[in-house]
């Protein structure tokens, strides 16, 4: 579902197809679990379609993510608690076309699965936060945005979707960061609640990494997952995570652009990210900025509106915006901060064009 590569989004992967056994008793089964949306009765067990390995789930048995599990032929799936709570902005997504500057709560949920969840970098909390209580906190600190990310949202289908709809009751927007794994019948149910997605791709959606990371053939499923969110006024935007020696083709990079221009649309934000060593992948180097400065030129050729270069150690000029008809800078960034913002309202005080920014 995931890759095992390391960026400001999580990765998770599982170890395996092969379903994994659980049984409980009836007082754990009502503790520790609800049930789960997005699922079908099937002859001798559950069909999950909340993503896009469909999984078969036979009695007492869980889907590959080790999260979702049979339990009497109804589908479940683990109580969640939060994780790591962090207050950032937005931009730390990224996100650069959405609310800029805004002040996010950012939460991950916490994965008590055989899924390896990588945010090992953020403060953990004990405290358990219900939905309401997290909505709460998110007022207490002022965020207009609470975020879920860090770790595989899609694995928090449930949670979140009930904490995003008492977020909007309170005027806060919700933020998801995905590897867009997810089937289009559960973004129509989520996608009401959820004003901006960044949809990960990682070494440019390589057929060879795609199979090995994500166990997927292709990246049709992220396509058709972006979209159903933008067909539901979702605003996206996508990063790729160039990885060396294993991911860090100019050309398949300047391919998954021309892809986002010709089915998407040239105007989604289009983020390239420095690979930073970590776990399995320790022994890879960092992305060189040459490298991330190759692919943001393939980026801009095939069309893409605005394309940025971000998650890198030193700053880069190519965090900022500029505006795309008069070449001026309209926003500035340091290290995913916003510095300076001089657009008028969505447009460019310069030429008067619009910027294709949700205020
Ligand atoms: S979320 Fe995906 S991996 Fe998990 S049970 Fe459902 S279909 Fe399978």
């Amino acid at each position: 579902m995931v890759s095992k590569t390391k960026s400001k989004n999580s990765s998770i992967k599982p170890k395996s197809k092969k379903e994994v056994t659980n049984s409980i008793s009836k007082t754990d089964l009502n503790k520790f679990y609800n049930e789960a949306q997005v699922w079908n009765k099937e002859r001798n067990g559950v069909r999950c379609n909340l993503c896009a390995f469909k999984c078969f789930i036979a009695k007492d048995k869980a889907g590959i993510c080790g999260v979702r599990k049979n339990f009497n032929n109804k589908l479940y799936t683990s109580n969640k608690n939060v994780k790591a709570m962090v207050v950032d902005n937005v931009e730390r997504r990224p996100l650069f076309h959405f609310l800029p500057g805004a002040k996010s709560l950012s939460i991950s949920g916490d994965s008590n699965s055989e899924w390896k969840i990588e945010h090992d970098r953020l403060p953990r909390i004990t405290k358990k936060f219900t939905m309401e209580q997290t909505v709460k906190e998110a007022e207490n600190k002022k965020a207009e945005v609470i975020s879920y990310t860090y770790n595989e949202p899609t694995l928090f289908f449930e949670y979140i979707k009930q904490t995003a709809r008492y977020a909007h009751r309170s005027s806060i927007k919700n933020v998801f960061s995905t590897n867009g794994i997810i089937n289009t019948d559960a973004i129509k149910i989520i996608a009401k609640y959820i004003d901006a997605v960044v949809i990960n791709f990682k070494a440019s959606g390589d057929p060879n990494f795609m199979a090995n990371h994500h166990l997927l053939k292709n990246t049709d499923p992220i396509f058709a997952a972006i979209k159903q969110l933008r067909k539901q006024r979702v605003h996206v935007e996508i990063t790729n995570t160039i990885i060396p020696q294993i991911g860090d083709d100019v050309q398949k990079c300047r391919e998954l652009a021309e892809r986002v221009v010709a089915d998407v649309d040239p105007t989604v934000p289009f983020h390239l990210l420095q690979f930073h060593p970590n776990n399995e992948f320790s022994d890879l180097p960092f992305t060189s900025t040459s490298k991330l400065e190759e692919c943001f030129d393939m980026v801009e050729r095939a069309g893409i509106r605005y394309a940025y270069i971000g998650n890198t150690i030193e700053p880069h000029k190519n965090e900022n915006t500029f505006c795309f008809n008069c070449r001026e800078m309209v926003m500035q960034r340091i290290s995913g901060n916003l510095k300076s913002n001089i657009l008028d309202k969505d447009r460019c005080p310069h030429c008067g064009v619009r910027m294709d920014v949700v205020l």
